[in-house]
């Protein structure tokens, strides 16, 4: 493993002598950066419409807030057990059961202070300097900088938009080393929306299967935002071998509109869970009591929002899709699952904009869209994959069709490069 550099992110103010070196080589979240330039751009009364939030724009039900301020009012309000309360854990075993052909035991059961923080305990309990993890690319913004964190090293697998960005089985063998030590999964995946058939996922079950000592680490955060009819499949079920060294992550967070509850939670094997929960019980010493009243209202009480939040973001979808597909240089396929579509923009890039910035990347696309139409969209390379930009299209209809027309206004009004143009003449 090559020596991070202390210089790579210094904290302003922060000599940067005194970091510690995993954290000073790592990057801030690319998704928080922006989401904080567009809070910033708010606060000086300019208009924005954010395409970048990862978040459901629809309220958390009512029965599940009630569920909160019931505890409140009937003073639920101490510490709970490390792993998080026995009625929800037994709720997250059923519902692993019940949704995902899981048969799993509550004491294999962990919740957390939100879903990153299922994978930062995940790898802070089992990497060690130089472990590899593989990460197929995109992938969301936060996993190789957690396993920089924890001392291990990205392994990226880029994955051809032609192949529906997703995980070949042959790149997937050739990117396995002695050190490879996890493998982190995703689908419905941030930023893209792919979602694994079952026969793909058999498929790289096929690979691990010929290596015993990689951990799978499944993400499935927007399991039930998958769209035309489309059924879900976890690994672990798909291939039962490998459900002892299989690490399933779920969590209310996207699904029932509770981002700001930060309540995500796992299973896998019992050695794993009780590390991970050891490592809790010297850092968050639990998910926050009251969200986890709520969040088993949400696992138990009725699904009709869950169904609805998938009717209304299919139908937002298709009209997006649509509308991109007619901004010159823009290409989008339609996600087949989450909130989020990743056009490719690499038809503009090279251009230059209508206030004369040169767009020589993803990046200089976001940020021309934001300061000349106020548009926010996250750039794809923060995803490990430039030339697209990730839009979140978790926004009522009339918001997101003015954003897609922003956008179609823009790339119209895109001119020839200087150089392209010299050459036109
Ligand atoms: N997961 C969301 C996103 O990708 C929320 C922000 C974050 O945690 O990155 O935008």
């Amino acid at each position: 493993m090559s020596e991070p550099s202390l210089a790579t992110w210094s904290l302003t103010g922060a000599p940067s002598f005194g970091l510690n070196r995993f954290l000073a080589a790592a990057r801030p979240s690319a998704t928080y950066q922006v989401m904080d330039r567009v809070a910033a751009k708010r606060a000086s009364g300019a208009q924005v419409i954010s395409l970048s939030a990862g978040e459901p724009d629809f309220d958390t039900p009512m029965h599940i807030r009630e569920a909160g301020i019931t505890a409140i009012r009937t003073g639920q309000t101490r510490y709970t057990q490390v792993a998080g309360l026995r009625s929800l854990r037994e709720a997250i075993a059923q519902k692993f059961e019940r949704e995902n052909g899981l048969p799993v035991d509550w004491r294999d059961t962990l919740v957390c202070s939100g879903g990153k923080q299922v994978i930062f305990n995940a790898m802070a309990a089992t990497l060690n300097e130089g472990d590899e993890v593989i990460i197929p690319a995109p992938y969301w913004v936060s996993y190789p900088e957690i396993v920089q964190l924890c001392g291990g090293k990205s392994v990226v697998v880029p994955c051809a938009s032609e192949r529906g960005f997703k995980l070949m089985p042959a790149s997937l063998r050739a990117a396995i080393t002695p050190a490879t030590r996890w493998i982190i999964l995703n689908s419905p995946s941030n930023p893209t929306g792919a979602v694994y058939s079952r026969d793909e996922l058999l498929t790289l079950a096929e690979v691990l299967l010929e290596h015993p000592r990689i951990l799978v680490f499944s993400d499935e955060i927007y399991e039930h935002l998958i769209f035309d009819g489309a059924e879900f499949h976890t690994i672990a079920q798909v291939e039962p071998r490998l459900r002892e060294r299989t690490l399933t992550m779920n969590g209310v967070s996207k699904a029932y509109a509770m981002t700001g509850w930060r309540i995500g939670f796992g299973t896998g094997p019992r050695w794993l869970i009780e590390n991970m929960e050891k490592l809790q019980s010297q850092q968050t010493s639990g998910a926050c009591t009251i969200s986890q009243h709520a969040a088993l209202a949400a696992l138990t009480g009725p699904q009709d929002s869950v169904r609805e939040a998938r009717r209304i973001l299919q139908q937002r979808r298709d009209m997006m899709v649509a509308l991109l597909n007619r901004a010159p240089g823009l290409h989008c396929d339609s996600p087949a699952g989450a909130f989020y579509a990743f056009p490719s923009c690499r038809g503009v890039i090279g251009k230059i904009s209508a206030a004369g910035a040169r767009l020589s990347s993803d990046e200089d696309v976001a940020t021309a869209l934001l300061d000349e139409t106020g548009v926010a969209t996250v750039h794809g390379s923060a995803f490990g994959l430039p030339g697209f930009i990730r839009i979140a299209y978790a926004l009522d209809d009339r918001t997101l069709a003015r954003a897609c027309n922003l956008i179609i206004d823009f790339c119209h009004s895109l001119k020839p490069s200087f150089g392209a143009s010299e050459h036109a003449r």
